[in-house]
């Protein structure tokens, strides 16, 4: 190998930013193969947290359709305790996801009572949010 430091850019695939990675060793090759991959730190860094969060909210969704399912006798304080956590989860979610797209935060009720009323959609529904506050971005710009 003649250059072992091998200085590469690349676009990030979420936000376009460009960026430049340093390939070395025995696997450079394969690497620069994937760079149509590549994301900056920021996208990366945010991207793992949003999906930690909605693996929790999903728990929860999750946990509050089966205790409806089974009819539990403790089902009153599950559902008191989902509502709780959803609470904070889904304003943490929102703040993270404005923060990335640098706008100001927006939470409605309406979120946590989205994922009441179909909690296996969960996913689905934090993806929605994703969606609908990168079009406000884009209002945003064009406005
Ligand atoms: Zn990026």
């Amino acid at each position: 190998m003649t250059d072992p430091n091998d200085n590469v850019a690349y676009e990030c695939k979420f936000c376009r930013k460009p960026g430049v990675i340093t390939l070395e060793g025995e696997f450079s090759n394969r690497i620069k193969k994937l760079l149509s991959l590549a994301c900056c730190n920021r996208c990366g860094d945010f991207f793992v947290a949003k999906r930690n969060m909605e693996d929790r909210i999903k728990e929860i969704a999750l946990s509050l359709y089966t205790a409806r399912l089974t009819k539990t006798a403790q089902l009153q304080d599950i559902v008191g305790l989902a509502r709780e956590k959803l609470n904070k989860l889904t304003h943490a979610y929102a703040e993270l996801v404005c923060r990335y797209w640098r706008i100001t935060t927006v939470w409605e009720p309406d979120f946590i009572e989205q994922i009441f009323d179909h909690p296996r959609m969960s996913l689905q529904i934090c993806g929605q949010y994703f969606k609908m506050a990168g079009q406000l971005v884009k209002q945003k710009q064009t406005s």
